[in-house]
């Protein structure tokens, strides 16, 4: 089995009619007026401090999907400027997280850990040009100095230092000789800016920590902004995109790029990040479930990270479409997961196989069917993809279906069975309850029913109706899967908001996961390959999970449940 299985696919099919938007009309004017050659080169610069979520996700189809809007090209480039945090398992989720998402940057993947010598010869630029120095100011008195919005700044009394010592001192805080935090790189802008960030921002840091890439080459460490717009000149980045809060960050880049000589300039564009309903997106934050433990790691299948995603079964293709529906914009959001949801069903509804499970069972004996005889029944795999073929199923005398489609006594609009009325069992026969067992609790054991022969395939000849179809397992032929079925991880729709002053742990779901451990699937499902999709008979979208598969008996992860709430906001 491989259709609808979940591994990485090209991007090649979104690339048509994508939606326009803010930035793409800045870059038509960009190309209109002849800048950077008409070139659009974009990137990707994540830092390696955990596994990336759906928020990155906006961010990646955003800037690949410029590039491959334009015949542009974009970079993968890790922002690896800070050694405490960052560590080689985030880079290979990361990278293995964007080739899922389905996007290639071919031979340009960069760390800005490759450009610490360039950075270093263009601070030494600066110092020479007399607007940088080193300052002897400890971390909280450059705060103190640094005054606030309603207050300007003081220059500190190292700020006018000679460019020859500034020289010595900055080579001899390379070489190692100051300990933490006894001296920084800064630039030399204005104290009184009415932006807090061009009052003499630090550039660099003395931090002796060991390197993920350079390991100890290196005591002095780049600051953000400095750093980021020299990685995006040094790769000829044309529209460098980010989101919203480094707005006030921009006079800054362009500061830096302004003062260096024959340097490339790119664009810092700024957009919304994405926010969605009952979902944190903060890496500090999914560290924490992780390391408490409330998740079983950062590819629990609830986690809003790309890893959870592809484990839960969510496809690839599902988040593009949903990347291109929400569109960018340049205002904050917080957008309905139920429109995730509705994406990820769109994908499945057409390309996820049709199969029947049952997962809470109850054992019915068809009284008047042969014992011995079992018949190999056809069942089509998906009526809306036209080759998706079919397959069969073995019926034989005794059969699950689930515990909720009886009850004897049934409301009028219960259409499920009941006993004495006909229902049919989906590509099977028509079946009418004739009787019912109980254990000495009362609790039903089997229910007991007639078939009728003459309607195999689940049809009647005479135009007869049946109300209800029960999707139903064999029972010698069951295997024997347990389901995950996964809910919202918090109850909260923005759990990051606590009025009550509360940790948002407190909103976390008890409910989140219920594990069903005695479901019965069709027998073909015990061949299903780790990380494929189904669609289960009227309970809704699953995936076998990739990490706890045991072959003979798979474990499935709800994906996404049938109804789609979306849909019906949209359309009312
Ligand atoms: P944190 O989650 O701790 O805030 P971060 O989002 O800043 O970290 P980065 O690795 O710096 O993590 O992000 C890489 C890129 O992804 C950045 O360009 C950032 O703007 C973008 N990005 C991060 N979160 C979102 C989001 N929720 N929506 C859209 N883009 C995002
Ligand atoms: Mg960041």
């Amino acid at each position: 089995m491989s259709a609808g299985k979940n591994t990485p696919d090209t991007g090649s099919e979104n690339n048509i009619n994508r939606p326009s938007n803010f930035i793409k009309n800045i870059i038509d004017e960009d190309i209109k007026n002849g800048k950077n050659d008409a070139r659009v080169h974009t990137r990707f610069p994540p830092e390696p401090n955990g596994y990336l979520h759906i928020g990155h996700a906006k961010s990646i189809c955003l800037n690949f999907g410029l590039a491959q809007d334009y015949d542009g090209l974009c970079n993968l480039r890790f922002d690896d400027t800070n050694p405490v945090k960052e560590e080689d398992e985030y880079v290979k989720s990361i990278i293995e997280d964007v080739k899922w998402l389905g996007f290639d940057w071919e031979d340009r993947l960069y760390f800005a850990s490759d450009y610490f010598e360039h950075m270093y010869d263009f601070a030494v630029e600066l110092i020479r040009k007399g607007k940088a120095y080193v300052d002897d100011l400890n971390a909280e008195e450059i705060r103190e100095y640094r005054g606030t919005l309603t207050k300007p700044g003081k220059e500190s009394p190292y700020r006018n230092r000679g460019v020859e010592e500034n020289l010595d001192l900055f080579s001899r805080m390379r070489a190692g000789e100051f300990p933490d935090g006894s001296k920084v790189l800064r630039a030399k802008i204005d104290m009184s800016s009415s932006n807090m960030n061009m009052r003499d921002p630090v550039m660099y840091r003395i931090l002796h920590a060991s390197h993920h890439r350079t390991g100890d080459a290196w005591s002095i460490y780049p600051m953000y902004d400095w750093a980021h717009g020299l990685e995006d000149s040094l790769e000829g980045i044309t529209h460098s995109i980010c989101t919203l809060e480094f707005e006030d960050h921009r006079p800054l880049y362009d500061w830096f790029l302004e003062n260096l000589d024959g340097v490339h300039r790119p664009q810092q564009i700024e957009f919304a990040r994405l926010n969605l309903t009952y979902t944190l997106m903060s890496k500090r934050k999914l560290l924490r479930l992780v390391n408490e433990k409330y998740v079983s790691g950062w590819d629990d299948p609830r986690m809003p990270t790309l890893a959870g995603m592809r484990r839960r079964g969510i496809p690839p293709a599902a988040i593009r479409d949903f990347a291109d529906r929400i569109g960018v914009a340049k205002a904050d959001s917080i957008v309905d997961r139920a429109m995730l949801d509705s994406c990820i069903r769109d994908d499945l509804n057409k390309n996820a196989k049709r199969v029947m499970v049952v997962l809470d069972p109850v054992k019915v004996v068809i009284t008047n069917y042969p014992e011995d005889q079992v018949e190999e029944l056809t069942a089509e795999n998906n009526p809306e993809k036209e080759d998706a073929g079919s397959r069969t199923i073995p019926f034989s005398r005794e059969i699950y279906i689930e515990r909720e489609d009886f009850l004897e006594d049934a409301p009028k609009k219960f259409f499920r069975m009941v006993p004495g009325r006909e229902v049919r069992l989906k590509h099977a026969y028509y079946v009418t309850c004739t009787n019912v067992i109980k254990d000495t609790a009362g609790e039903i054991v089997e229910i007991h029913c007639e078939y009728d022969p003459a309607t195999k395939g689940g049809w009647s000849d005479d135009g007869r109706k049946v109300k209800g179809t029960l999707h139903w397992v064999s029972v010698k032929h069951a295997a024997d899967v347990e389901v995950r079925l996964y809910d919202h991880l918090f109850t909260k729709e923005n759990p990051d908001e606590s009025r009550e002053e509360k940790d948002f742990t407190a909103f976390l779901n008890p409910e989140s996961l219920v594990t069903l451990k005695n479901c019965k699937a069709e027998p073909g499902l015990r061949e299903s390959e780790p990380g494929e999709s189904f669609q289960f008979l009227r309970k809704g979208y699953f995936c076998s999970d990739s990490k706890d598969f045991s072959g003979e008996n798979p474990v499935f992860n709800l994906i996404v449940g049938l109804r789609d709430s979306w849909q019906k906001i949209e359309n009312k």
